[in-house]
């Protein structure tokens, strides 16, 4: 008995360890300090400054957008696969789209591309109401149970494909594209509202992507580049592999 306990000693440890042992106070503790951390340590040190964009950062608990093998690496610095060959941003681009997007509390925002629904559930916090258009209907499903989770009752969403914007409910005061575009989609730009803004990645090839904010004026468009980026890529028409 004494060597068959010793034997399995090892494993014991690790299934009591696990999620499904633990005293959930002790998780969300783990998840709160690196949650805090992640602000700190990547957002807040990489110049983010805007204090509702950090609010709302320390506010949504990404541990639940990630898939279950990934959850040991829910803060880390890094975009992490999710279903259907996508992927969860990372935090601090997350951050900068959304310090760049200049919410006002009174907007409504318009998102190409749900996903995990992380991107989402930090800009529900800033508006009045998000429409979000995502074209694989599984990703949409899991990010209906997180809203209803996490109690965010001002987003829509829609599955089908976002680069034909979402004609009935515009203009928009903003509209964030998470996915990379050929071009500045025209479709969305006619979408767009006056004074308002749009942050898209566009370039096709990863290596050379660029995170776009366009600010559209009474008569002009003005474009600022904001770095790079590694988006997947903005595919036209229906869902398929
Ligand atoms: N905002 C997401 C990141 C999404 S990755 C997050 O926070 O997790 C990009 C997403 O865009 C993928 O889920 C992909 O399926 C979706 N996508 C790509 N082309 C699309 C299109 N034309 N219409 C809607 N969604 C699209």
């Amino acid at each position: 008995m004494g060597s068959f306990f010793k034997a399995f000693f090892p494993y014991l440890v690790t299934a009591f360890c696990s999620p499904f042992f633990m005293p959930k106070a002790v998780l969300s503790v783990d998840f709160d300090s690196a949650r805090n951390a992640m602000v700190e340590d990547q957002i807040k040190r990489r110049g983010i400054r805007d204090k509702v964009v950090l609010q709302a950062l320390l506010r949504v608990p990404r541990h639940l957008f990630v898939e279950p093998g990934f959850l040991s690496r829910a803060y880390s610095d890094s975009a992490l696969p999710i279903k259907e060959n996508q992927t969860i941003s990372q935090p601090y681009i997350v951050a900068l789209m959304t310090q760049s997007a200049m919410l006002n509390a009174d907007d409504r925002v318009l998102e190409i591309g749900t996903g995990s629904a992380y991107q989402a559930a930090v800009l529900a916090r800033l508006c009045r109401r998000l429409y979000s258009i995502e074209r694989h209907p599984a990703l949409l499903k899991d990010a209906e149970d997180r809203f209803k989770k996490l109690g965010l009752v001002n987003i829509t969403t829609q599955p089908g494909d976002g680069s034909l914007g979402w004609p009935e409910q515009a203009p928009f005061e903003r509209i964030m594209v998470t996915a990379a575009a050929a071009d500045v989609p025209e479709t969305l730009l006619g979408q767009l509202g006056e004074g308002g803004i749009m942050i898209v990645p566009v370039g096709l090839d990863e290596n050379d992507q660029r995170l776009l904010k366009v600010r559209k004026g009474e008569t002009d468009i003005e474009t600022e580049d904001l770095g790079a980026t590694r988006f997947v890529p903005l595919i036209a028409g229906p869902p398929g592999p």
